[in-house]
């Protein structure tokens, strides 16, 4: 097992002469050149912002294809950081729920996420502030998709209800189309703003 140049976590990887097949865990499959991993990552001149979106675009382009589309090589690892785009705020809400799907073995069990530095590369890729996290994963759960699962050391967990296993499986079904979203925007709309009220009712 080796490690993820992009964020470090252990990987598969498959080797070649010239490149590197990875399979993160955090930011999904890709291929790299081994001399952009000397001369570029190695070396210190990714700067993390770089690094940030590179993780994005591998992260968005394997849940969408299977795979980062083309090599990560000197000549491209540009142009491959210009694919990236910033989630919207629905479009975090689906891959969060996409992904605490994937993290879930059977009914009722605890989808664990990795450290919240982590997740929240998964969920923001980009530099936003990931100090927002858990307000994030508050408003998700008050909006009935998920219910919030004690931490365990530096990771943390939820668990989805039967709202958020319906919302996965209907992300994940192929054709999901824009009338969805609407309806997802609206039930998250309310969720949210239920949550705002019991939050505001809550003394602290
Ligand atoms: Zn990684």
């Amino acid at each position: 097992m080796k490690k993820c140049v992009l964020c470090g976590v252990a990987a598969d990887e498959l080797g070649r002469a010239d490149a590197c097949e990875y399979v993160c865990e955090a930011c999904g499959t890709y291929t790299a050149a081994r001399y952009w991993i000397t001369t570029v990552v190695e070396s210190g001149a990714l700067t993390i912002e770089q690094r940030i979106k590179l993780c994005g675009v591998v992260r968005f382009e394997t849940d969408r294809d299977g795979g980062l589309k083309g090599e990560i090589r000197n000549d491209s690892y540009e142009a491959i950081i210009a694919r990236h785009q910033p989630p919207t705020r629905l479009g975090q809400v689906h891959r969060f729920i996409l992904r605490a799907n994937k993290l879930t073995r059977d009914f009722g069990a605890p989808a664990v996420f990795a450290p919240s530095s982590r997740l929240a590369r998964e969920l923001y890729f980009d530099d936003r502030n990931p100090n927002d996290l858990p307000r994030f994963v508050d408003a998700v759960c008050g909006a009935g998709f998920a219910e919030e699962h004690k931490p365990n050391g530096k990771s943390f967990s939820v668990v989805l209800t039967i709202k958020g296993l319906r919302l996965a499986d209907r992300l994940s079904a192929p054709g999901t189309g824009a009338g969805e979203k609407i309806r997802l925007l609206m039930v998250t709309g309310m969720g949210l703003q239920r949550w705002r009220r019991r939050a505001a009712a809550t003394p602290r």
